[in-house]
């Protein structure tokens, strides 16, 4: 390959430390994964510290040789460092870099459609931190297109039949089944709620761009993180570390707690937010209470 310089947009999805004061940082751009070193980024005063931060975006300068390439300079446009600053957020920011690790093409066979949902989900956990959870479920559900282990979640996994009033998740056949083939196969399969078709599906073909403020049911919300887990899992080939962790915090309750606290009583101030995050489209609604 010829040496060449160039420039990127790029979020940081993880950073090693190399050596004493070197970084080695792996960069998602619109083009794919890319894995740059950062030297001297450990030093205090260095200019590439804020650059090599988790889920940091901005314009990013790679000089590539042969072999790896090498950070020369960044400019962050969005830190996201509210991101990193609490236990919480911090757990849902650095699964879903893992995830996108996971699943993304090197460069520079990417898809700029995965770094714009990508990007998009990021700065719905950083402005709708109570939403936590089910921007988790939307990141998945992407997740799972991604990699091609996407049911159509209105569509009877095991006959075709398409409604959306299918009852049961089968872990075996990868996909929610019609009440006549949950009779016949029961045993091996997941009573879900009625909603859930609909709610799943709609996150799968509305852009992320598009879905404004998500309120799902406690049992909705639960069903799908169970279901998409399970389907990550046997149809994604995907088990991470940073998953276990978040499920173990989630099950603590001590997320209730933390979401508890965090919510604002200012209801315009939740309507702003929520409409800072849909404003490149129309807001799309994902409730699952009507
Ligand atoms: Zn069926």
């Amino acid at each position: 390959m010829e040496s060449m310089l160039y420039n990127t947009d790029a979020i940081v999805v993880r950073n090693l430390t190399y050596g004493e004061t070197h970084a080695i940082v792996n960069l998602l751009t619109p083009t794919g994964l890319v894995a740059a070193m950062a030297r001297g980024a450990k030093k205090p005063q260095s200019r590439l510290a804020a650059s090599i931060q988790l889920c940091a975006q901005g314009k990013y300068s790679i000089y590539q040789n042969t072999g790896m390439g090498t950070l020369q300079q960044a400019e962050v446009t969005n830190s996201r460092r509210g991101l990193r600053e609490h236990l919480f957020l911090a757990a849902y920011a650095s699964y879903f870099c893992e995830l996108v690790l996971a699943v993304a093409a090197d460069r520079p066979d990417g898809s700029e459609g995965l770094y714009r949902t990508f990007e998009t989900v990021l700065d719905r956990l950083t402005n709708l931190p109570d939403e936590a959870l089910t921007t988790r479920i939307l990141w998945e559900v992407k997740v799972l297109m991604q990699v091609g282990a996407s049911p159509q979640w209105t569509k009877c996994i095991h006959c075709g039949h398409e409604d959306n009033t299918l009852v049961a998740y089968s872990p075996s056949e990868g996909g929610l089944l019609c009440e006549s083939c949950f009779a016949t196969k029961s045993e091996h399969s997941i009573v879900t709620p009625a909603k859930l078709p609909n709610v799943l599906e709609n996150l799968r073909k509305v852009p992320a761009q598009r879905i404004g403020s998500i309120r799902l049911s406690e049992e909705v919300t639960k069903a799908a993180a169970l279901v998409l887990r399970m389907q990550l899992q046997e149809y994604g080939g995907i088990h991470l570390k940073s998953q276990k962790f978040l499920d173990d915090l989630e099950s603590d309750n001590l997320l209730e707690e933390f979401l508890s606290t965090e919510k604002t009583p200012v209801s315009s101030d939740r309507v702003s937010k929520a409409s800072k995050v849909s404003k490149r489209g129309v807001q799309e609604k994902c409730d699952d209470k009507n």
